[in-house]
């Protein structure tokens, strides 16, 4: 009898973020991807990690790390694991460039790296993988056929099927269904982020012309372009149609300067040095016949055009003759930050073009037509659809029944889940945590206790109530002190804290008479009494910090 495969689901199941499954054949894991999911009401908080406990105790022996593409979703957790673990990691050579870079701004030993070109096979720990190219909203996708005891899995990464991708290279579908006739594909997991969008995802390539037109509508003005530096496709149209509308290029943000560097050394991205202006002749140059490509269309806090926004940024000063494209669609939870920067710049006179006004954006995730494509090519025996929140999983799962595989065929998982594929088919075995592993800029773990108490003071603020106790003389030695901030309006402070402060006199008074002198029972007192004229006239719930000191 051949050995099971066990396939452990850390993350980005049931949420768009923090990809990460373990793949085991006798104790052998192969971790496939290791991403990060954005903090979204989580401060202190710079990245939301799986839960790595599972992975790096007891006794499994991960032998290596496969990276389908260098999103974040996909890379941002491999900073903080390959502090304890460091095992070769496979990608393609783009993906790989921009995680070694991560791990050196991090400090981390660099693991070895495998390069990994479209169509080869390697051994990868227990199993044979064959890497096949997938079109994406970055370069370098890489699908992974796992050839296991039990057969073929294929894992889609993040992908699209578009026919025509600006640098030719397509999804390797034809691949996919010739393994699927020849060996047969036993377990397919897929992509589901757009799985509840009908039909199929725009070109890439026809964006271009659409950001060509916008660049001509807007002679005479100086164009800044934000968009996601790792989307190299995106990037290569910018800076042809800056070169097709005469306009010099500046590349602004430091991640934007560095992937467009690392695509150049690597022949992913065209582009000549005549057309690129440096940080001293863009101050100089006509800014009508610029064109800046920078970081920032997500507002991210420090990034080039949130800087330009504020007025912040050291070379661009946003002014009337400005036209700012955001070419990217906002990411959920971002929307709000995206609109005030907007506002800003608009308010210092700039021309705002985004993807909800005009096309210049396209997804990098297939749709319902391009899923059932996949499905169709691939014929697997089971399913599991992975990579996204919860309805879209529900939707793909649709997907696959609609070409009649049967439901039993299907395993619906979520993060922490542990399955088991075996003679017998695909089962449930068993769960590992779920648990939100939330770390800090310099990679320090952040407890869920400390998150809360930020949530806590920074939604409700805090109130502090000193007392100190003379026990012989039993009485307060003094009036008790109290101090808040983000309870109640500055200026009635004083009024508010006097009657807490009787509130507290009141109770302790009582209990003192009744030779109550157990610190912890006057904390408690004071908590309630405090708690409680709190709540009866404002209805507020700030953190309480009851001192009592008894002398
Ligand atoms: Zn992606
Ligand atoms: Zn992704």
């Amino acid at each position: 009898m051949n050995s099971s495969v066990h396939i452990t689901f850390l993350g980005g199941l049931g949420e768009i973020g923090r990809n990460c499954a373990a793949i085991e054949v006798d104790g052998r894991v192969v971790l496939l991807d290791c991403g990060q999911l954005f903090p979204y009401k989580h401060p202190g908080v710079d990245s939301i990690l799986p839960d790595f406990k599972w992975l790096l105790e007891g006794d499994k022996n991960v032998e290596a790390c496969i990276v389908s593409h260098p999103h974040e979703d996909h890379i941002g957790g491999i900073p903080h694991l390959f502090r304890h673990l460091s095992v070769p990691i496979y990608g393609s050579p783009f993906t790989l460039g921009m995680i070694k870079a991560k791990l050196e701004s991090h400090e981390v030993e660099l693991p070895p790296f495998v390069a990994v070109k479209d169509n080869e096979t390697h051994a990868v720990g227990p199993f044979e993988c064959e890497f096949l190219p997938v079109t994406h909203s970055t370069s370098g996708g890489l699908m992974t056929v796992f050839r296991t005891p039990q057969g073929v899995i294929l894992h889609s990464s993040d992908f699209k099927l578009d026919p025509t991708p600006v640098d030719g290279r397509l999804t390797d579908l034809n691949r996919v269904s010739d393994i699927s006739k020849k060996e047969g594909i036993r377990l397919l997991l897929a992509d589901s982020t757009n799985a509840e969008s009908e039909g199929v995802s725009l070109s890439e390539s026809e964006i271009g012309p659409l950001i060509e037109d916008v660049f001509l509508d807007n002679e005479g003005r100086r164009i800044i372009i934000g968009t996601f530096s790792s989307h190299i496709h995106r990037i290569q149209q910018i800076a042809d149609a800056a070169t097709k509308t005469d306009r010099k290029l500046a590349i602004l943000g430091p991640s934007m300067i560095r992937n467009v560097a690392l695509a150049r050394e690597l022949g992913l991205l065209k582009l000549s040095d005549e057309i690129l202006l440096n940080e001293k002749e863009l101050k100089k140059f006509r800014s009508n016949k610029v064109c800046i490509i920078c970081t920032g269309s997500q507002a991210e806090p420090r990034a080039a055009i949130s800087m330009m926004s504020v007025g912040k940024h050291p070379l661009v000063e946003i002014g009337e003759n400005d036209t700012v494209i955001f070419s990217s669609a906002p990411i959920p939870g971002n929307e709000a930050s995206i609109f005030r920067v907007h506002n800003n710049l608009a308010r210092l006179g700039a021309h705002i073009i985004h993807s909800g006004k005009l096309k210049i954006h396209t997804t990098g995730h297939g749709k319902a037509g391009e899923l059932l494509a996949l499905h169709e090519a691939s014929n697997p025996e089971l399913f599991i659809p992975v990579h996204g929140e919860y309805t879209h999983l529900l939707g793909h799962e649709k997907i696959a029944l609609s070409r009649g595989m049967d439901q039993s065929k299907v395993l619906r998982c979520v993060d922490g889940d542990s399955v088991r594929l075996d003679e017998h088919g695909l089962r449930l075995e068993g769960r590992v945590s779920d648990e939100y592993l939330m770390v800090d800029v310099r990679g320090v773990e952040v407890s869920k206790d400390l998150v809360k108490e930020r949530v806590s003071l920074g939604g409700e603020g805090f109130i502090l109530v000193r007392v100190v106790i003379d026990k012989n003389k039993r009485k307060l030695l003094e009036r008790p002190f109290a101090t808040t901030l983000g309870w109640v309006e500055i200026e009635d402070k004083d009024e508010y804290l006097n009657e807490v402060i009787q509130e507290v006199e009141k109770v302790l008074d009582v209990a003192i008479a009744e030779g109550e002198f157990d610190q912890k029972e006057l904390t408690r007192l004071v908590r309630r009494a405090t708690g409680k004229f709190v709540d009866l006239t404002t209805g507020r719930r700030p953190m309480l910090v009851p001192l009592v000191e008894i002398n």
